[in-house]
């Protein structure tokens, strides 16, 4: 291409469809109508020593109830903002592997990570499992294989397992005997805190309790386009804090429980992890500096929004991607805010005071 055709490519992209210059009073031909394929930019924060992958851990194709192929799916992923998708199609059928096959040419093409899975599917008491990080995901297939088995296969192989959409559909995220039992035998690794528009906030406290890693997914089945209105909201997502961008690293970083689940706006899991992240997506600057108290420009770099409420029901924003202009007397600079849009418990939220802000770690 040499620089003139590419002077001329990129004013096509930035501006509105036009004619061509060429071309006479008997044809003309309409250009820059082509849509360029474009990523959205998620923001959201490293934390010291790792990098935060963006991770959808539950995403179906054609192949069982899913509408869109595996390559589509992927391309999708990477127009997200994603860095990470498992293919998790039901057990219903031997086509999982083919899935795989397909969305593996595109995710290698586009840089997205992808995961060897599939959802284990029961009814409940059992539920919807997936599996992540097996060998041969059609192996899954059969109503012979039964729920115990197919679990302490899956774990035998090292898997990644994820209780899904516990409260799903009976509003009740209770765990059965059969959970309990795989849970004390360290075969469950994480749940579902979000799925799809579902919040199951008692699974938070699980995770607290034995130790599992807090997973936001889409469980897509439509398009992202049809589902979310992609100008100003992201698919639920689970926040991985890995050392690498590779699937090892994600792997090690999953079963080290190092993750944030997400969705529409809201974050939960460990408070450590969370303050660490809410404070990296932050930065603080002083001006108009008082004896008494000073003004505060809150930047917040990340695509996340927060809201923060004292005790008085005072609140404070700080939407994404802006700086908010704050001014704060000195003696509040102590008081705790609820951060509404962090949870860290069924019955509790982040707290972060100014001084946190300012001192940051
Ligand atoms: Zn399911
Ligand atoms: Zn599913």
């Amino acid at each position: 291409m040499n620089i003139s055709t590419h002077f001329l490519m990129v004013s096509l992209l930035l501006s509105a469809p036009t004619f061509a210059q060429n071309g006479s009073d008997q044809f003309k031909e309409f250009i820059g109508h082509t849509k360029a394929d474009t990523r959205r930019e998620f923001k959201v924060p490293n934390i010291t020593g790792y990098k935060t992958l963006k991770a959808d851990f539950h995403v179906h194709t054609f192949y069982t109830d899913g509408q869109l192929t595996p390559e589509e799916r992927v391309r999708e992923a990477w127009r997200d903002g994603l860095d990470v998708i498992a293919i998790t199609d039901h057990n219903w059928n031997q086509t999982i592997n083919t899935a795989y096959d397909r969305a593996a040419k595109t995710a290698a093409e586009y840089g997205i990570n992808l995961i060897k899975a599939v959802e284990y599917t029961d009814s409940k008491p059992i539920g919807h499992i997936n599996f992540l990080f097996v060998e041969d995901p059609n192996s899954y297939w059969g109503k012979n294989l039964k729920p115990d088995a197919a679990i302490e296969k899956a774990a035998k192989e090292g898997a990644f397992i994820i209780y899904n959409h516990p409260g799903w559909p009976d509003k009740n995220s209770s765990l059965s005997d059969f959970h309990k039992k795989h849970l004390a035998a360290k075969r469950i690794h994480a749940m579902e805190v979000f799925n799809a528009a579902e919040f199951y906030p008692v699974v938070i406290d699980y995770c607290k309790e034995y130790k599992l890693a807090p997973v936001g997914a889409s469980d897509i089945h439509a398009s992202s386009e049809k589902l979310y209105n992609t100008e100003r909201e992201f698919r639920p997502t689970t926040f991985v804090f890995a050392k690498e961008n590779t699937l090892e690293s994600l792997k090690e970083a999953v079963k080290a429980q190092r993750t944030i689940a997400y969705a529409y706006n809201n974050l939960a899991g460990d408070e450590k992890l969370l303050r660490e992240f809410v404070l990296s997506a932050l930065d603080i600057e002083i001006v108009n500096k008082k004896e008494d108290k000073a003004v505060y420009l809150i930047k917040n770099n990340s695509s996340i929004s927060f809201t923060l409420q004292n005790p008085d029901q005072f609140h404070i924003n700080l939407p994404a991607g802006k700086t908010a202009r704050i001014s704060i007397s000195n003696k509040n600079l102590t008081d705790k805010y609820d951060l509404l849009n962090c949870h860290t418990s069924s019955k509790s939220n982040l707290q972060l005071s100014f001084t946190d802000l300012i001192s940051k770690f």
